[in-house]
């Protein structure tokens, strides 16, 4: 009994000096709590305001009064849940419909969905390739194709970020083998870099290889028309592959897809094993999400207002100084390099009404701390310069140069 209490004792006491070890170094990530709908100003527990600066919620659809009408009325049709797999019972025509719409948005042949992006991901590569072939990632993919391509049995082979020479290595490296994909998130959300997906798509004809692309921040505003990575590279047509999720841009819930040739599709249906076995998507939102679809096929306008806001907040921060990692996306990483100023900052940008997280490693490299904005088409330009004034007091109070670590 005693070695039995031991045994207990040992494991719950490592457990917490490991917790208590991330909170000494600064690591341990705490948990918001919001008492309101999720939008561009939220509330906190206590019921203060927020601008809230951290969401994936670019399109500002999260907590719009339309998406929950469109979700009550699938929920009024469809009823709450399917208790059911897809194949056994629990497929119904709103998530054949919205399989069909996200593949004609996308611009791909057919469509699959599942449960999160994680899962679409996590089941993606396993039953494509074995060992005869050949991955190639980027070295900062998400966790997600990072996992699925372990639980996969083909060569891997890892470029360096976003280094288009490297990645012809790799392709090089890769040449004896049968099947070559080249597997890249659309946009990196940790510094809003957008992969060259030209490059890319050049590289890839040159070495007969497939490409996949995840475009989980992409979906819904990248591109002329909300279309994603492709469309904002003019590479349409030339991608095989693309995961993506519901729960960013699209309205926010949760949900996954992976849409390519009806074959790829097909075969995942048969043997993708976070599809096969765990449960189907709540009809809520799998008809919330067509009315999102619809929507963004009617009109560029949020997409538009996204950019706009997006344009308006890399100037302003910019312009005050501070350092930023540059590009277009409506990521904006501002730079502290310090894990425990990257928290202090948040926290003290928390007090001031602002809501945006703190990044540190190994969510991102050792030394490349900070905290991550995120616009949204729902942030107003007064919510905006309310940032903006919080950004330049708290440099202040906690007595920085504006560029810290310049
Ligand atoms: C968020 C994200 C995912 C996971 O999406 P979920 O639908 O929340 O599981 C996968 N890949 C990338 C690149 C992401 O940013």
């Amino acid at each position: 009994m005693n070695a039995v209490n031991d045994m207990r004792h040992n494991f719950f006491n490592g457990l917490q000096q490991n917790l208590d070890g991330l909170r000494e170094q600064g690591l341990f990530k705490p948990e918001r709590v919001i008492s309101s709908r999720q939008g561009s100003e939220v509330l906190s527990e206590d019921g203060r305001k927020l601008v809230n600066m951290c969401a994936n919620n670019y399109l500002g659809l999260s907590g719009e009064e339309w998406m929950v009408q469109a979700a009550r009325r699938a929920t009024d049709q469809f009823g709450y849940g399917l208790s059911s797999v897809r194949f056994i019972c629990g497929t119904q025509t709103v998530h054949k419909q919205l399989e069909k719409e996200l593949a004609q948005f996308l611009g791909m042949e057919d469509c699959i969905l599942y449960a999160a992006a994680f899962d679409a991901n996590g089941g993606l590569f396993e039953p494509l390739f074995d060992e005869q072939d050949a991955i190639i990632s980027d070295a900062l993919n998400h966790a997600s194709i990072i996992d699925g391509i372990r639980l996969c049995k083909a060569a891997r082979y890892r470029y360096e970020h976003n280094n288009m020479a490297d990645l012809e290595a790799q392709l090089q490296a890769a040449s004896g083998k049968r099947h070559k994909i080249i597997v890249t998130d659309g946009v990196f959300s940790m510094d809003g870099t957008v992969a060259q997906l030209d490059k890319i798509c050049n590289l890839a004809d040159k070495y007969q290889a497939l490409v996949m692309i995840d475009e989980c921040h992409a979906t819904g505003f990248m591109g002329r028309s909300g279309r994603g990575t492709h469309e904002h590279h003019d590479v349409m047509g030339r991608i095989d592959i693309i995961t993506g999720t519901l729960g960013k841009a699209l309205g926010g819930a949760m949900g996954g897809f992976t849409c390519a040739k009806k074959e790829v599709i097909e075969t995942l249906r048969q043997k993708s094993r976070p599809y096969l076995f765990s449960n189907s998507l709540a009809p809520s939102i799998a008809g919330a999400s067509i009315a999102v679809l619809q929507k963004l096929t009617q009109t560029t306008e949020l997409r538009d207002r996204l950019h706009a806001n997006t344009s308006y907040f890399r100037r302003e921060i910019a312009k005050l100084g501070f350092s930023i990692k540059p590009g277009m996306h409506p990521v904006v990483p501002v730079m502290l390099y310090d894990a425990q100023l990257a928290q202090k900052y948040a926290q003290r940008m928390y007090e001031l009404g602002i809501l945006l997280s703190g990044f540190f490693y190994p969510v991102v490299p050792m030394g490349q701390a900070r905290v991550r904005v995120q616009i949204s088409a729902g942030h107003s330009i007064e919510q905006l310069d309310r940032a903006l004034n919080a950004f330049v007091q708290t440099s202040r109070e906690l007595g920085l140069p504006k560029k810290p670590g310049a």
